[in-house]
């Protein structure tokens, strides 16, 4: 039985939403930790298999826990229809993939995930997928690199780790007046704090490995858009090429979600308040945080976000060195290139996430030896600045 999810603020759907439960009428949702499923009688897994009657057929296919999962997912963002998968990265390439074919074009953002970019860089062009790479921060940007057989569109906003945020209503009309399709990664701004799909992307994608599980658990991904696309572009993908998300990590994701709200809410209100102390101290050269008024696209944050971030990026006077001395002398912030944990953790980018990509190609992200992103997590506010504080003293 799946209970309606209709007119449901996001609290409610996300510990109610998609539940499917059995016969023993089970609280919480049940692990169904199994491959294939048995059928009654070689007349129903004739009628199963073409299509003819409901039901799981092979768990590469759908499982009942995954399927909770997705539909969870779908009351969240507002979509349709949604896949899971078992990481984020192949969520943004089943996503990609399945829009274009050899002799397309991608427009993308140049600020992406480290490995979406390379998906996009490097094998988007190995089956003859064409790809630009612009500042997505400017519309005239992405109109100046549209070609005739552009069919595609790719953006993270807020963009990892620089935190710059492009314009998704802009992209998505400039996309829609030539018949493509608009890609948003979202992990940046949680399914809570931005609706890419209500601004007029297309397709919506996430490593729920970041705040979707927000403890540092699993991996997983999941795909969202309308039926009729998933149906007719990833449907066929996504069960001949398996990359099905396990139903133990879509349970743990299905437990992330009951505490989302809670979690990214008391993570936005620390991160502020940390934003807030950095920009004062001295030590500090640069602090970008979509809820600041001294955000560079802080007029595109108050129209399209609805919260300001979890997570903050700094950069620390005195390069390399100093950036190190300060995650070296930090207590309770871990230096982890995770993010949207319930643990508090700083990571530098340059020698890290980013460590492939050419110096000039860091320059233009605005990742300078000095650089550091810091994800806020569940720790009392004021113990994290104080920490923070007794950190900076390192650096000095
Ligand atoms: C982490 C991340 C991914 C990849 O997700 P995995 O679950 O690690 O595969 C993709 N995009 C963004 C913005 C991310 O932060």
């Amino acid at each position: 039985m799946t209970k309606k999810t209709r007119n449901w603020k996001p609290q409610t759907a996300l510990v109610h939403g998609g539940t499917l439960r059995s016969g023993f009428g089970e609280t919480a949702e049940a692990m169904y930790l199994t491959q294939g499923y048995v059928y009654e009688t070689a007349q129903a897994a004739e009628a199963r298999f073409k299509g003819e009657e409901p039901g799981f057929i092979y768990s590469r296919y759908a499982n009942p826990t995954v399927d909770m999962f997705e539909k969870r997912m779908c009351a969240l963002e507002g979509a349709e229809d949604a896949r899971a998968t078992a990481s984020g990265m192949a969520a943004v390439t089943a996503a990609l993939l399945c829009s274009v074919k050899a002799g397309d074009h991608i427009v993308a953002a140049r600020a992406l995930f480290g490995s979406c970019r390379w998906v996009v860089e490097t094998l988007a062009p190995r089956y003859g997928i064409e790809a630009t790479l612009v500042d997505g921060t400017d519309i005239a940007n992405w109109e100046k690199a549209v070609r005739p057989n552009t069919k595609l569109f790719f953006l993270e906003s807020p963009t990892n780790p620089t935190l710059e945020v492009v314009d998704i209503a802009a992209v998505a009309a400039l996309a829609n007046s030539i018949g493509a399709r608009l890609v948003v990664d979202n992990v940046f701004a949680t399914p809570l704090q931005q609706k890419p799909l209500q601004l007029g992307a297309h397709i919506v994608v996430y490593s729920a490995t970041k705040h979707i599980d927000g403890q540092g658990r699993c991996l997983g991904g999941v795909i969202l858009s309308d039926k009729k696309w998933i149906d007719e572009n990833l449907h066929d993908y996504f069960r001949h090429t398996g990359p099905s998300l396990s139903p133990f990590n879509a349970w743990t994701l299905l437990k992330g979600l009951e505490t989302l709200p809670l979690r990214v809410r008391q993570q936005t209100e620390s991160a502020g308040k940390i934003a807030d102390f950095l920009a004062e101290q001295p030590e500090i050269a640069r602090v970008i945080y979509p809820g600041r008024d001294d955000h560079p696209q802080a007029a595109i944050v108050k129209k399209q976000m609805s919260g300001g971030s979890t997570l903050i990026c700094l950069d620390v006077k005195g390069g390399k060195q100093a950036a190190f001395a300060l995650q070296n002398a930090l207590d309770i912030v871990l230096i982890s290139n995770n993010l949207g944990d319930a643990k508090s953790l700083i990571t530098h980018p340059a020698t890290t996430t980013h460590k492939n990509l050419s110096d000039e190609a860091r320059a233009e992200l605005g990742i300078g030896p000095g650089t550091l992103r810091l994800s806020v997590g569940l720790e009392d506010t004021d113990d994290l600045l104080e920490d923070i504080a007794q950190a900076l003293k390192a650096v000095k």
